[in-house]
């Protein structure tokens, strides 16, 4: 089956919202002087929440191609949960999709996979999609163990997803050792776990479902390297990081082949 690749640039904790304003227009711009086909493949942005407003308004008011994606979301929809953010505020400011278990957010704030599973719910109750992020340590690479690692993630945050669910949500496989660091992958890495995911799902639903998944790579990906990596049959997009926050690089990235 044919799947729509996907390019996301995760902005991370950086640019305000005044910056994130600069940077879609340069980055929409570069993509349309490009003449980019965004219908061919697709392009999302996904900066912090508090440039969401301004993103959103930019997007609507200038008929702008990009997708709005938000880095995280509360399990819950309400309520007593300081600091959280719910997906229905996101869907209301139009975001698109979500990340989910970032390993940013799995490290740094201790989210479990049955904390990952209940955002991906979350995520399902307000129309967004799901990037789930699953990806091993170094050492768990080291040990030769990546693809029985995120195997586990994988099943962990499908739990309870029908397969029509299940054939929406987008995986990014992103090695930990791999992101910020400037230490990509192989092409031949990449595919070895993304089609181990894939078969993971074809195992958990069906050969129909998992063909539909899109699984992206991310891990320093760059112009230089993205297109070997997109040449792998079962990796249909990239989640990039640091080089998303140079609108030029960042088209050029979009801008693979
Ligand atoms: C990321 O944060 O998801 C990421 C892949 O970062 P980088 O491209 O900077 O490695």
């Amino acid at each position: 089956m044919a799947r729509t690749p996907l390019i996301a640039g995760n902005w991370k904790m950086n640019i305000d919202h005044q910056q994130a304003t600069v940077l879609v227009q340069k980055l929409d711009w570069t993509l349309r002087d490009k003449k980019h086909d965004f219908e061919a493949v697709e392009v999302c942005v996904v900066p912090p929440f508090t440039d969401l407003r301004s993103v959103q308004t930019l997007i609507d008011g200038d008929k702008l191609s990009l997708i709005l994606g938000a880095q995280d979301l509360s399990p819950h929809d309400e309520g007593a949960y300081t600091g959280d953010i719910s997906g229905v505020f996101l869907r209301k400011l139009g975001v698109s999709y979500v990340l989910v278990g970032h390993s940013e957010r799995r490290e740094g704030h201790d989210e479990t996979d049955e904390v990952v599973a209940a955002k991906v719910k979350a995520a399902f109750r307000n129309d967004l999609v799901p990037l789930l992020c699953v990806g091993e340590s170094l050492e768990v690479r080291q040990a030769g163990e990546q693809v029985a690692h995120v195997d586990a993630q994988i099943v962990a945050a499908f739990e309870g997803l029908s397969a029509a669910q299940a054939a929406t949500v987008v995986v990014a496989y992103e090695p930990i050792w791999a992101i910020g660091t400037g230490e990509v992958a192989t092409p031949d890495d990449a595919q070895e776990v993304c089609g181990a995911i894939r078969a993971k799902l074809a195992e958990l639903y069906d050969e129909a479902t998992a063909d539909a998944v899109r699984v992206l790579y991310g891990g320093s990906v760059k112009s230089g390297n993205v297109a070997s990596i997109m040449a792998q049959p079962d990796v249909d997009g990239a989640l990039v990081g640091g080089a998303s926050l140079d609108p030029v690089e960042f088209a050029a990235i979009c801008r693979y082949q």
